[in-house]
């Protein structure tokens, strides 16, 4: 019989699918590492466990302890499921910009959610930055995950996410594109695959609103970058200590409008339902169009599952209150 032991067991190795429609404008073959793949339908899984697995190794998180983080709702299902199996508590905090399908979704794998403004400064009291930070302090027996600044998430992916990719291209990828936000991913992908190949080009995408692709090209932490935007997943106000500037070799921003209208056509033309990041990185990957040659094996990397995303990126009036489709 061939079995896993727990659904711990059946994360990663998740597959690599070709792009057909949408990329046929490239020169190029465009390959999507597909993580909705994971038992939590989104990459964060593998960091979740990584960096639960790593507390408990040196102590932080002890047995009957809670797990408490301000997360967007992926890495969230991530931890909750291996709190299940290895008996701890969650408690999330969410901004509430976040889908509602998210909230409903932590709430069904056992956490408590608590959800805060989105609109005020990271310093404020009311914060999820905040309001994560606090509510850790005052549990008992709480340990407060920091996935922004916490290395187990970067070396996650330095360990699976980036190893599976070299392999499955036969050492032939040149590109690796990903959105960011805590930064793990492009990190620790970004490392492992330049340490294979230094040629490999590794790319960000970044959102309007966000600070990073100005501080990559300048050095400034610009707050005049940051304001609210509706692209969910990526796109910080802040820099996370996640964020590897070095092995980046560019960002490229991509539009609220365009993130949501190409989430729709990865569903409607490749058959890939997919969440709003997705969305951003496959119209990033099209932006970037005079980088790539005849020969290159681009790798985007698709975070989380279209499911989340019912009620918006999915929703017709959703996307035209916003102004997105006519
Ligand atoms: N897309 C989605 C949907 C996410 O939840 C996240 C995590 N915030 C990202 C992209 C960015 O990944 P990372 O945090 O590893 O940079």
């Amino acid at each position: 019989m061939e079995y896993a032991e727990n659904i711990l067991e059946t994360i990663g190795n998740t597959p690599l699918v070709k792009l057909n429609k949408l990329t046929a404008e490239l020169p190029c073959l465009v390959l999507a590492k597909y993580e909705t793949f994971n038992p939590g339908n989104s990459v964060k899984d593998r960091m979740a466990l990584q960096m639960i697995e790593d507390a408990e190794a040196d102590g932080r998180l002890k047995p009957g302890g809670t797990i408490i983080e301000g997360t967007s709702g992926n890495t969230g299902m991530g931890l909750a499921l291996a709190a299940i199996v290895k008996g701890y508590k969650c408690v999330f905090v969410m901004a509430d910009k976040q889908s509602k399908e998210k909230v409903d979704i932590l709430k069904a794998v056992g956490a408590e959610v608590v959800v805060c403004p989105t609109d005020v400064e990271p310093t404020d009291p009311r914060s999820y930055y905040s309001v994560s930070k606090r509510l850790a302090e005052e549990t008992p027996n709480a340990w407060y995950v920091n996935q922004y600044d916490n290395p187990s998430n970067t070396k996650a992916h330095y360990q699976s996410t980036g190893p599976e990719i070299w392999e499955q291209t036969e050492g032939k990828i040149t590109h690796f594109v990903v959105g960011v936000g805590t930064g793990g991913t492009i990190s620790g992908v970004g490392k492992y695959l330049k340490e294979q190949n230094p040629d490999v080009k590794v790319w960000g995408i970044d959102t309007y609103g966000s600070v990073f692709k100005k501080y990559h090209e300048t050095g400034i932490f610009d707050e005049n970058e940051i304001y609210p935007y509706v692209t969910e997943g990526i796109g910080e106000d802040i820099l996370p200590e996640n964020v590897d500037f070095s092995i980046i070799d560019g960002f490229t921003k991509v539009t609220d409008k365009d993130a949501a209208v190409y989430t729709q056509r990865l569903s409607k033309e490749e058959g890939m339902f997919l969440g709003n990041s997705a969305g951003a990185a496959i119209k990033g990957v099209l932006q970037l169009k005079e980088h790539f040659t005849k020969d290159d094996v681009v790798v985007v990397l698709f975070h989380d599952h279209g499911s989340r995303y019912v009620g918006k990126m999915f929703n017709d009036s959703w996307m035209r209150e916003k102004g997105y489709i006519e």
